[in-house]
């Protein structure tokens, strides 16, 4: 992470008071970011909890705490893990060193670097032991990896892909597993600068970009406990349940009202709402679109939906932690770890559930655009899914299930939108934007949003330095 330190900024009187409007994981980096620069913050969150999307729900037959939706960093998201590091929260998240692809009937390969070669070599041996796919597309996938790299062409990945003579089998089994949970939207839609930051940083620039990094702990104990903590030591100010309604502008900076009709003067104000709120906020607030993101027109990005299929088995279904799954609906599988820290549930004790069962979670991305089953059968055909993959799942009942469904998990990287999407700085003075939305270079991520936190931060330092 850039994490410059900024030079703590020393007013005569007293520090100046930042807002953040919102509490997620952009709101609470440009907090942090801030509140290291010495400035006095506070966080307001419309929600009881902080964490926005980062969230999990407890489910009371197994008495434990499950994520809304498994989340995963990859290796190349530096500004995330290093945001981790300094907060002293690495050691939450486990550092996963090979890929796991799986197919029917209980094949597994297994995808790791080679300690010997140097990036972007590291990967090659790894790539040509991918069986699943045949010699010509492995070597003709790596073509297309290192054009990647250095074309500028731009339009939709598969228009690309296509272009480069990948083949439909090399489409389905390589590039919609790696692309499709990163980007969450369609090959056929999705832009090819948003692929090739991922190829790139992911699977080129270092030996451990493609690594996975998985929470250790709930989303909401990590987001709405530890990091929440760690801000609160540093100095930020939470306030939860506190929906902001409106922002003005006033002579020393900005007015923020609450919907509960109390007001308070800031110096500096960043939201880090979702673009939809950021849109009612600024309606709310009587400031014209244009005036604060010049270049983004009202209409909407299209959101990308992401499927959380919580299923409980009758029987344990594999040893993986985790696999990307070919030809099926089903993208990835999860099951937590064999110890999971929270494992404990809200009474401090781990209660056996009365019928014997077994936990695992697929994920769909880009759901809106796949040729899904109805929801309700969705639990019943991933199971068959996964019965195909995994002989052990042969036959095995499904005791129960949860489905999660985030219709606006991310916005999709459209070419489109990409070109519109505002920086963190505003033309108004001491107002910067946040949100993994928002113009960072990544998709919509964990890292994206800190990204995020840390130019709206950068944003207001700069325009207070400059006395704007
Ligand atoms: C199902 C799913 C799966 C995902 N998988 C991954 C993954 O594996 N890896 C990854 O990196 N990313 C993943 N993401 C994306 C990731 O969760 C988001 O990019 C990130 O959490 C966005 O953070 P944010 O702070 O920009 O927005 P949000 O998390 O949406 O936070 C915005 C906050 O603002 C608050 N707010 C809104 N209006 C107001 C107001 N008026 N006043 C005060 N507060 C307000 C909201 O309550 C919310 O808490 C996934 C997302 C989903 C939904």
């Amino acid at each position: 992470m850039r994490l410059r330190e900024t030079a703590s900024l020393s007013p005569a009187h007293r520090p100046p008071r930042a807002a953040v409007i919102g509490g997620g994981a952009a709101g609470m980096a440009a907090a942090w970011f801030l509140t290291q620069a010495g400035l006095s913050v506070r966080l307001f969150e419309a929600k009881q909890h902080l964490g926005g999307r980062l969230g999990s729900f407890f489910d009371e037959p197994s008495n434990r705490e499950i994520d809304r939706c498994q989340h995963l960093a990859l290796g190349c998201c530096s500004k995330l893990l290093t945001f981790f590091d300094r907060l002293g929260l690495r050691r939450h998240w486990r550092r996963q060193r090979e890929i796991y692809f799986a197919a029917s009937p209980g094949r597994i390969w297994r995808f790791r670097a080679s300690p010997l070669l140097p990036p972007p070599l590291h990967l090659l041996p790894g790539f040509l032991r991918l069986t699943f796919l045949s010699l010509p597309d492995r070597l003709a996938i790596l073509r297309a990896m290192f054009r990647l790299r250095n074309t500028a062409e731009e339009g939709t990945v598969k228009a690309w892909l296509v272009r480069q003579g990948q083949s439909p089998a090399a489409i389905r089994m390589f590039w919609e597993p790696v692309l499709l949970s990163a980007l969450s939207d369609s090959l056929d839609q999705a832009s090819l600068a948003a692929a090739r930051k991922v190829v790139v940083e992911g699977l080129m620039q270092s030996r451990r970009g493609f690594e996975l990094h998985l929470p250790r702990l709930s989303l909401r104990r990590f987001w709405d406990g530890e990091t929440a903590e760690r801000l609160q030591a540093a100095g930020v100010q939470i306030c939860r349940a506190a929906p902001v309604d409106a922002l003005t502008p006033s002579a020393s900076g900005w007015l923020l009202r609450l919907s509960n009709g109390a007001t308070e003067p800031f110096d500096a104000v960043v939201s880090a709402v979702p673009w939809r709120a950021c849109v009612r906020l600024l309606e709310r607030s009587g400031q014209p679109l244009a005036a604060v993101m010049p270049a983004c027109s009202a209409a909407s990005p299209q959101p990308g939906e992401i499927i959380g299929l919580h299923l409980w088995f009758d029987r344990p279904g594999f040893a993986l932690p985790n696999a990307a799954l070919l030809k099926t609906h089903s993208q990835w599988v999860f099951r937590p770890d064999d110890e999971p820290v929270d494992s404990a549930g809200r009474d401090g004790k781990r209660s056996a559930p009365s019928v014997p069962e077994w936990y695992c979670q697929v994920v769909i991305s880009a759901a809106h655009a796949m040729p899904l089953p109805p929801n309700a059968d969705l639990p019943a055909a991933a199971a068959r899914e996964l019965g195909d993959v995994f002989p052990a799942l042969k036959g095995a009942r499904l005791v129960r299930w949860r489905v999660v469904r985030e219709r606006e998990a991310v916005y999709c990287p459209r070419p489109d939108w990409e070109a519109r999407r505002p920086p963190q700085k505003t033309p108004l003075p001491r107002l910067a934007l946040a949100g993994d939305w928002t113009a960072t270079g990544w998709p919509g991520t964990m890292e994206g949003a800190v990204r995020s936190g840390l130019s709206a931060a950068e944003a207001i330092l700069a325009d207070l330095r400059a006395g704007s």
